[in-house]
């Protein structure tokens, strides 16, 4: 027997019990006639005592030795601690070891095995199995499976059956590039991973499960924006006969559980607001409505006098930033400078100060008096004391310019409460979307989302304007899922393929085998994705979804701690059928 208990809890009313426990080494006090032992396991921490007078020389020669991160067993018995810490729930004892054997000793660990330690980011994914003896790390991933386990009971409840689905597939757009493997038995043949099992769940409808879950990895090959992993696990769901109402109305459930179970918070119904009107008042399909500084279009109040900068302008709009009339020309001027970085792109911005005592200072002051001004608060919300922030230009850039702004001024104002929790439904996504390098239009979630009743005709006159049953779930400022109502025949799946620029023969050589699938009794059906990473972090209150996966892959799409991807050698390739074409 390794152990009785482990290093989290013993108590006071254990004391004189005889006990074994077994963990790592944390540190090491030694006073010559006496030594302390911290003995760490994933439970806590318990204090052991070795003493001259009580402990066997051996033992204390032995308790001399102990290294950092030794793997030690000892017996002992429980004692009362002369210095008790109350900070600790076993501060009240010690062990007063009776005998110790040394399981495993250990190098001294490149950082400290500390809540806060001295390691870097790069050496401790290099450790990460050192890292995850840290308490931040490990508790992080117990939460991630406390909230994995609640999806799991909530979904199970409701009659959802978990069915894993195949990761040696075919390509499944979901908009990035596929990780592919090549298959040896199959000559100049390629498997892709999922990225997502999208197809086959879709297929689980059609064979009649009716209501599927799966908590599943999903692969996708892309340019890892800020926190972003190639491989990433998502809560997959679909469901048959049901419309979008339906599907909001289950998941918005499985959130609110969550939130409930895991948070301690109870939120109603959750507010939705159509795309179009989220990208108007906000500028960005996942708006954080925790805090307001909605949009105010100005076009009718600032396009009438003669300042062409606006007056050409497609969109003029403007937020007010709750006391930013208090700024200095610095601050405003670092403002300014901030849109005009190339990642936020604006060529400028105009501002204007709402004074407290209700007079107005802006820096078109040429142009615009009071009286324009004051229609301009009316319009962004503006109270006295605010600060109105202008851009102009394109529509759609302008607002993602402003958007970004509108974020950058809440984070900096304190406006983003991580203790706070805003979901929103986001719905009525456009069914495409132009992507404006080819002039082609992509499907904005993916080619299976069915459009809107009656709206399949636009799709030749006017693509951009089709609306879909597609949704996401937005949960302060962060998509946290989305899904859509599939299409559930052949012939508007075809006509859908053909509107995406697939020829006949594309699309039957990629899909023909859902297609097929929908000729043999295909069931209405629908369902979405939540992505777990993110959500873990969010309810976790934090920001990064690495700190929530065991063994996350760093910017460059490296496990740096098992040094992969790595080369493989000729025997493989050849096996494989492969020869590599790379320039050294
Ligand atoms: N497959 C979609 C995604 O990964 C989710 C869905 O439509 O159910 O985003």
């Amino acid at each position: 027997m390794y152990r009785s208990q482990t290093c989290g809890q013993l108590r006071s009313s254990d004391i004189n019990k005889e006990v074994i426990l077994s963990g790592w080494v944390q540190k090491v006090r030694d006073k010559g006639f006496m030594i302390w032992a911290d003995l760490r396991d994933r439970y806590g921490i318990t204090q052991l005592i070795f003493d001259e007078e009580r402990t066997s020389k051996e033992i204390m020669d032995q308790a001399k030795s102990l290294g950092r991160e030794f793997v030690i067993q000892i017996q002992g018995k429980v004692i009362e601690r002369s210095s008790k810490n109350p900070n600790m729930p076993t501060g009240d004892i010690e062990i007063l070891v009776t005998n110790l054997v040394i399981l495993n000793k250990a190098l001294l660990p490149p950082f400290t095995i500390e809540d806060q330690t001295d390691g870097g980011e790069d050496i401790r994914m290099k450790y990460r199995y050192l890292d995850i003896r840290r308490n931040p790390v490990k508790n992080n991933l117990i939460f991630r499976h406390k909230v994995t386990m609640e999806v799991r009971k909530y979904l199970s409840d409701q009659a959802f059956i978990e069915v894993e689905t195949p990761y040696l597939i075919k390509s499944t757009p979901e908009g990035a590039r596929d990780f592919v493997v090549p298959s040896r038995m199959n000559e100049g043949q390629f498997y892709a991973l999922p990225q997502s099992p999208q197809t086959f769940k879709q297929l689980l409808m059609v064979g009649g499960m009716d209501k599927y879950f799966q908590i599943v990895k999903c692969f996708r090959d892309e340019d890892l924006r800020a926190d972003r992993q190639p491989e990433f696990t998502q809560i997959d769901c679909e469901m048959a006969f049901v419309e979008q109402e339906d599907i909001l109305h289950v998941f918005e459930g499985l959130t609110r559980h969550l939130l409930k179970e895991i948070k301690g918070i109870e939120i109603g119904d959750f507010p939705r607001m159509t795309y179009d009107d989220a990208m108007q008042k906000y500028g960005n399909d996942k708006p954080d409505i925790r805090f307001g500084m909605e949009f105010g279009e100005l076009n009718a109040v600032a396009q009438h006098k003669d300042f062409a900068i606006f007056n050409d302008a497609e969109l003029v709009v403007g937020i007010a930033v709750p006391g930013g009339a208090a700024y200095t020309r610095k601050e405003i001027d670092a403002l300014i400078d901030w849109v005009k970085r190339p990642q936020v792109g604006a060529k400028g911005m105009v501002y204007a100060k709402y004074n407290e005592d209700g007079s107005f200072k802006s820096s078109v002051d040429k142009f615009y008096d009071e009286k324009d001004l004051s229609l301009w608060a009316e319009a962004t919300n503006a109270k006295p004391g605010d600060l109105i922030c202008v851009l102009s230009g394109e529509t759609h850039k302008t607002r993602t310019q402003l958007s970004a702004l509108r974020m950058e001024l809440a984070q900096r104002l304190g406006l983003r409460n991580k203790d706070e929790f805003a979901p929103l439904w986001v719905v009525d996504f456009p069914l495409l979307e132009l992507d404006e390098e080819t002039g082609h239009y992509h499907a904005m979630h993916h080619p299976f989302t069915s459009p809107k009743p009656g709206q399949l005709e636009l799709l030749d006159s006017d693509p951009g304007a089709v609306k879909a049953n597609a949704y996401d779930l937005v949960l302060n400022g962060n998509e946290i899922g989305g899904g859509s109502i599939r299409i559930h025949d052949k012939e508007t799946q075809a006509t859908m393929f053909r509107h995406l620029g697939f020829t006949e023969e594309e699309a039957k050589s990629q899909f023909g085998f859902l297609m097929d699938a929908f000729q043999y009794g295909a069931p209405p059906h629908g369902g979405l994705a939540f992505g777990l990473d993110r959500l873990v972090a969010i309810l976790g209150g934090q920001e990064t979804i690495r700190d929530f996966i065991a063994f996350p892959k760093n910017n460059s799409g490296r496990d740096v701690m098992i040094d992969a991807p790595a080369f493989i050698d000729d025997a493989q390739l050849k096996e494989l059928n492969l020869k590599l074409d790379i320039q050294s």
